[in-house]
């Protein structure tokens, strides 16, 4: 069987920003993907709840953030299904709808590696796909920590070599409050959209 790489992207991407496209980008050329599914999050339970914006607007950001880059695709996996939406689950959605892809990683930033060993069903994610993490600043993960409780994630952890990008989206909703501008640090037309659905301007 000839070999056909996917990565999954998962987040809020509230909204998706340069550090997003840099870290997946990254991931398509180190890793030798053929795919970059960007999975938008459904209703997470531990994210800024009721504050999110609505997911038909977070995919059309994501759409919008990819298009011009054809191995980036949009899946609406844990939009369009009831919560609560569990990795483990989407990875086996999307596993069973690209049934032809033999190796699968699911990518993402250090920070979102701090929370692995809380995930629900970790060990089936790390026996359906290898983490590619990309070094992001603030406390780094306590790897000799996390092998010893999930001996699952050796071999199963590949770092990504990406420039970095040090804001998220968090900063992005508040430059938007306050009236700064987003140009450069989004693609143009996320920020048109943003403005055209004066989004984040109330948060
Ligand atoms: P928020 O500030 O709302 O928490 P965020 O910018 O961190 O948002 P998310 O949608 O929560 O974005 O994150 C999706 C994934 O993207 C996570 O794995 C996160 O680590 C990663 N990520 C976020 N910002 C960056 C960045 N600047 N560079 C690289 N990866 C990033």
């Amino acid at each position: 069987m000839q070999s056909l790489s996917y990565g999954v992207f998962g987040g809020t991407f509230d909204p998706p920003h340069y550090g997003h496209l840099a870290l997946a980008e990254t991931a398509r050329v180190q890793l030798g993907l053929a795919r970059v599914i960007f999975v938008p999050a459904g209703l997470p339970p531990h994210k800024r709840n009721g504050r999110l914006s609505s997911p038909e607007h977070r995919a059309a950001m994501v759409q919008a953030a990819i298009a011009d880059n054809p191995s980036f695709i949009l899946s609406r996996v844990d939009i369009d299904r009831p919560g609560p939406h569990y990795t483990v689950e989407m990875l086996r959605r999307l596993r069973e709808q690209f049934s032809d892809v033999t190796a699968w990683y699911f990518l993402m930033g250090e920070d979102s590696l701090h929370d692995l060993p809380h995930w629900y069903e970790p060990k089936s994610v790390l026996r359906q796909a290898s983490l590619a993490v990309m070094h992001r600043h603030g406390k780094p993960v306590q790897l000799d920590v996390w092998r010893e409780r999930l001996p699952e994630l050796e071999g199963k952890l590949v770092w990504l070599d990406v420039p970095p990008v040090n804001f998220s989206a968090t900063i992005l909703r508040r430059r938007v409050r306050e009236g700064l501008p987003l140009r450069y640090l989004v693609p143009t037309a996320v920020a048109e959209y943003i403005g055209n659905h004066r989004l984040y301007d109330g948060l």
